[in-house]
């Protein structure tokens, strides 16, 4: 019998792997390719979507089909490249193959791709909420990142978004842009909260192999201005600067990389860091059950062969072991500024923490409140020694 994590609703998150070009940094799976791949893609998808009970079964994954979706994320990629007429079938597929409340439905949208038509027919389909790859206000910095926006494309677009009815915005901005310098920082933080959008998100540069730029740094080289990055230590000062700004203008952080106005927390987010369940569509998504975790085959052109010959397009299923849930409840808990249960954790798993928290609450490292412990709000950016204290 299939135990569900004390969770009746249901993320739902839709994969739309295509960009018009690769970012610098980029070390998603997603490729650039031509439009006329995106209809039969999104096909695919919504073939994934009728058939997802039998596509689990020959794959091996035990599914209770009987949670209501509350929230719908279409991220990529950039999804709002497509024709929005296709985000409607992919949305309708949706409601005619599960119970659908809809209650947030993000879609990932860059600032070049936002027009006015495009907008209103998001809105009529039920999308109500948008996380808008600002990344920086910095055209230098944009240019060197190889994204396709400009500042003031970011400016055209936040009114469209607006004026189409879109309540709940998100900005992404990344700390650790080659060519990003203090002042320049300081610039894109202060230009992404005069536009006051809802939510907004700060994420780290992330240097390894899986970027052209992650590889020039790794090999020493110039190119993509790779002796350009900020150091570890200017980065790390960024995200601190990104939490006082941002505290003092009214955003509350709830986990490592997001901040919100009261009540904007991202719902469907918030599930992945609770372990609550989700089931992803698309080339590459992942999926959770509270039992198994998965994910589909990344490469589109395989995940649309797959599905159209009526195979299943997973390529892996994992069982989630008590051991691998105890690893996720540190490292997803402590992501959150709520912090972790200890004594529900503790009572769960056998395990006994009580001399780690100590030392590591001598140190500063963590807060304890009642029964709940959490990275202290100084110590977020170097979380990871907290995570290797705890699970060794
Ligand atoms: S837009 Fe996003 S997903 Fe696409 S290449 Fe750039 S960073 Fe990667």
């Amino acid at each position: 019998m299939l135990q569900f994590l004390a969770v009746e609703t249901l993320g739902l998150y839709l994969q739309v792997a295509f960009c018009q070009t690769k970012c610098t940094y980029c070390n998603f799976h997603t490729g650039v390719v031509s439009s006329e791949r995106f209809a039969p893609y999104i096909d695919a998808v919504c073939k994934e979507i009728v058939h997802h009970v039998e596509l689990l079964a020959a794959a091996g994954v035990h599914w209770q089909d009987q949670l209501a979706i509350d929230t719908a994320y279409i991220g990529g990629g950039t999804p709002s490249l497509l024709d929005p007429q296709l985000l409607v079938r992919l949305l309708a597929a949706l409601r005619a193959n599960f119970h659908y409340c809809g209650d947030e439905v993000t879609l990932e949208a860059d600032p070049e791709t936002v027009e006015p038509e495009k907008a209103a027919k998001w809105v009529a389909t039920g999308i109500n909420r948008v996380s808008f790859g600002s990344q920086s206000f910095i055209d230098d910095e944009l240019k060197a990142a190889g994204r396709m926006h400009r500042r003031d494309d970011i400016y055209r677009a936040v009114p469209v978004l607006r004026d189409a009815g879109i309540r709940n915005i998100s900005f992404d901005l990344i700390a650790g842009l080659p060519k990003q310098t203090d002042d320049s920082w300081r610039q894109s933080l202060s230009e992404a909260i005069a536009l006051s959008p809802e939510h907004i998100s700060i994420y780290m540069m992330e240097i390894d192999e899986g970027s052209r730029l992650g590889l020039e740094v790794l090999r020493s080289g110039s190119r993509y201005s790779a002796r350009e990055l900020p150091s570890e230590e200017a980065m790390a000062e960024f995200y601190e600067l990104a939490q006082t700004e941002l505290r003092s203008a009214g955003y509350e952080q709830y986990e490592i990389s997001n901040w919100a106005r009261p009540g904007f927390a991202s719902k469907h987010n918030l599930k992945y860091w609770r372990r609550e369940a989700y089931l992803g569509f698309g080339a590459g998504a992942h999926s959770f059950s509270g039992q198994q975790r998965w994910a589909n085959i990344h490469d589109a052109a395989a995940y649309v062969s797959a599905v159209n010959s009526g195979r299943s397009p997973l390529e892996h299923v994992v069982a989630v072991t008590a051991e691998l849930a105890f690893e996720e409840e540190i490292f997803l808990g402590l992501r959150q500024l709520s912090g972790i249960d200890l004594s529900r954790i503790e009572s769960q798993y056998g395990v006994s923490l009580g001399d780690k928290i100590k030392r590591l609450s001598a140190s500063g490292m963590i807060e304890c409140q009642g029964d709940f412990v959490r990275l202290s709000p100084a110590k977020l950016s170097v979380s990871n020694e907290v995570l290797v204290e705890l699970l060794r």
